[in-house]
């Protein structure tokens, strides 16, 4: 089989919310530094993205979303070049910079070029790892750290550009997927499964009631292996009856016992075991399709190390 793509791209770094901010540039510092002092690198077929076109981003999101984004970003580039404030906020945990704008459509330029290329069967699979995260981004709202849904936008993509028939996407970060639900609930071609901690931001998701929506609300501090038995229960027999040919990962790594920002207790090895299980699913429908996307994941060493992870399950080494 072909080899895993990684997407990545300087221009992720600029973005950045302030000082202190946890969703950093720094995050993927702490993976390219994991990459090279394991040698997965060599294992790795890097590609640079580029920007996706707003016809695609508005696949998933409104028009006035995307405008509204864009011209917030102007305004900014001028106010800064009158040497006036730097960022500008949209939430109180939500700030562009000068650089946001391109960062947010080059990371969807990300998961649309993986998407391409997995599908030509250039890659087997791919990771993009990619700043800003999308799956809070909802069809006409950014918020917690996220402008545009990356992954929604890709599983969109797949079925609307590429003609696919039935999609899956698979959301792991610790935060519920609130975004992709809004924009996928209801479609039939996309089935959404996911766990989440719960009661816990963005709040919602226990109440879903669309049909292609699987919904695993968890409390604090579940365990590796509670969650396997859960996946094993309410996702796998979904995934089955889906048959996906081709599936999308929200690879938060947040849920991790060492992550502050959830109170999960999971480590690297259920992240092998979760991309083993959602490989299982793609290899006996989807040709082995899988196109992940970096969501959440807080704590450096514990993000990297659980990249590692799961990059080493895609790339079999
Ligand atoms: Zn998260």
């Amino acid at each position: 089989m072909g080899a895993t793509g990684y997407f990545s791209h300087r221009d992720f770094w600029k973005h950045e919310m302030g000082a202190g901010h946890p969703e950093c540039p720094e995050r993927l510092s702490a993976i390219e530094d994991r990459l090279l002092v394991t040698g997965l690198d060599h294992a790795l077929e890097r590609r640079e993205p580029g920007l996706a076109a707003l016809a695609d981003i508005e696949l998933a999101h409104g028009r006035m979303h995307v405008a509204s984004l864009r011209g917030l970003n102007d305004m900014l580039r001028e106010d800064m070049n009158a040497g006036g404030p730097t960022h500008t906020s949209l939430d109180p945990d939500t700030m562009i910079n000068s650089f946001t704008w391109d960062a947010a459509l080059r990371a969807a330029g990300a998961a649309l070029e993986a998407t391409d290329a997995v599908i030509a069967g250039e890659l087997e699979n791919a990771f993009c790892a990619v700043r800003p995260p999308g799956h809070h981004a909802c069809r006409d709202k950014a918020m917690g750290f996220c402008f545009f849904n990356n992954v929604a936008i890709a599983a969109k993509y797949a079925v609307e550009r590429h003609g696919l028939k039935r999609v899956a996407i698979v959301d792991f970060d610790v935060h519920h997927g609130n975004g992709t639900e809004d924009i996928v609930a209801g479609d039939e071609r996309i089935l959404m499964v996911s766990f989440f901690q719960h009661p816990f931001y963005p709040e919602g998701g226990s109440q879903s009631d669309a049909a292609n929506l699987v919904n695993v609300p968890v409390p604090a501090y579940t365990k590796g292996m509670d969650l396997r038995e859960l996946i094993e229960m309410m996702w796998m027999p979904r995934l089955e009856a889906h048959r996906p040919e081709m599936i999308f990962i929200s690879a938060g790594f947040d849920a991790h016992r060492e992550d502050d920002m959830g109170q999960m207790g999971l480590v690297e090895q259920d992240y092998v075991w979760i991309t083993q299980r959602i490989k299982d699913v793609a290899q006996r429908y989807a040709q082995g399709r899988i196109v992940s996307c970096l969501e959440g994941g807080y704590n450096l060493s514990a993000l990297s190390r659980s990249v590692e992870a799961h990059l080493r399950v895609l790339a079999d080494v």
